[in-house]
């Protein structure tokens, strides 16, 4: 071995062993539980739902309300598309208005959740089936703050958001979110949030509370999938039929559902709430792993 191979594999080996330390010490700070936390994916809906009481922030209540309080939060927000994927790395995330033409109450609503730096760290570093940015500019947008508010308004726990590499396919986004199944391990929820049928050009304020035809049918054979546990159909969403074109324009909201199945262990119960279409092109349906 040469001088310089010994000094660069001398580096490599430095470094690779900070890592692992570091590693190590922040896998020490999250502990393995006994229980595994449960994950879910919530169907956000309008951004309101921060500041309003209704029968979805009651449904995301009850859903969690058996569940130890989360050591931290890791969401993957319909909101934050990027080429690649980020995690929020910072120490103080603000709260993002990503939204237009709502009353002054919810641009003044804010959500002070600490982040977590080092659990940023750790996502990095623990997925390996990409590279993860750690990101010190998003913050929490309303995919994830509009959900948080009504379900811990305390903002005492860390929250880290995950972004969604919009330029991948369905499949990839499950793999990925395989990798995060040793989080709710350590007592970490992690959370999708989007909505699965979710077309926003074909809104109707009329039909508060229904769904289109092909809403309510592509509500129903998302959750026959859900429950049957055969995750593979709802990879190719473009597969689906004509009713799927409709209910997923565009793939952001639809995605985090994926992240959150992808979670789902060998014969893990799953249950379905806040089953509701409204608006005609929205379903509010949520998920819960275990
Ligand atoms: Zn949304």
């Amino acid at each position: 071995m040469n001088r310089k191979d010994f000094i660069t594999g001398m580096a490599a080996t430095g470094t690779v062993l900070a890592m692992g330390q570091s590693l190590q010490a922040i896998a020490d700070s999250f502990p393995i539980e006994d229980r595994l936390m449960p994950a879910y994916f919530i169907g956000h809906g309008s951004p309101m739902n921060a500041i309003e009481e209704n029968e979805f922030v009651a449904g995301w209540r009850t859903a969690v309300k058996d569940i130890p309080k989360p050591k931290a939060i890791v969401c993957v927000s319909a909101h934050w598309l990027t080429r690649g994927t980020m995690v929020t790395a910072m120490k103080q995330p603000k709260t993002i208005h990503d939204f237009g033409g709502f009353p002054k109450q919810l641009f003044d609503a804010q959500y002070p959740a600490p982040g977590e730096p080092s659990l940023a760290e750790y996502v990095r570093d623990t997925v390996k089936g990409t590279a993860v940015g750690l990101d010190n500019a998003w913050g929490l947008d309303h995919g994830t703050w509009s959900i948080l508010k009504p379900i811990y308004p305390q903002a005492d726990i860390p929250v880290l958001q995950v972004s969604i590499d919009i330029a991948k396919p369905g499949k990839w986004h499950y793999e990925i979110g395989k990798e995060l199944a040793d989080l709710r391990r350590r007592g970490i929820l992690v959370i999708g949030s989007g909505n699965m049928v979710h077309n926003l050009g074909m809104i109707n304020f009329k039909l508060p509370q229904q769904g289109f035809d092909w809403a309510t049918e592509m509500n129903d054979l998302f959750k026959q999938h859900v429950i049957s546990g055969n995750h593979t159909p709802l990879l190719d969403y473009n597969a689906l039929g004509k009713a799927a074109k409709l209910a997923i324009p565009t793939p952001d909201h639809y995605y985090p559902l994926l992240y959150a199945l992808a979670l789902q262990g060998r014969d893990e119960k799953v249950s379905i709430f806040n089953d509701k279409a409204v608006m005609g092109s929205l379903t509010m349906t949520s998920v819960r792993i275990g």
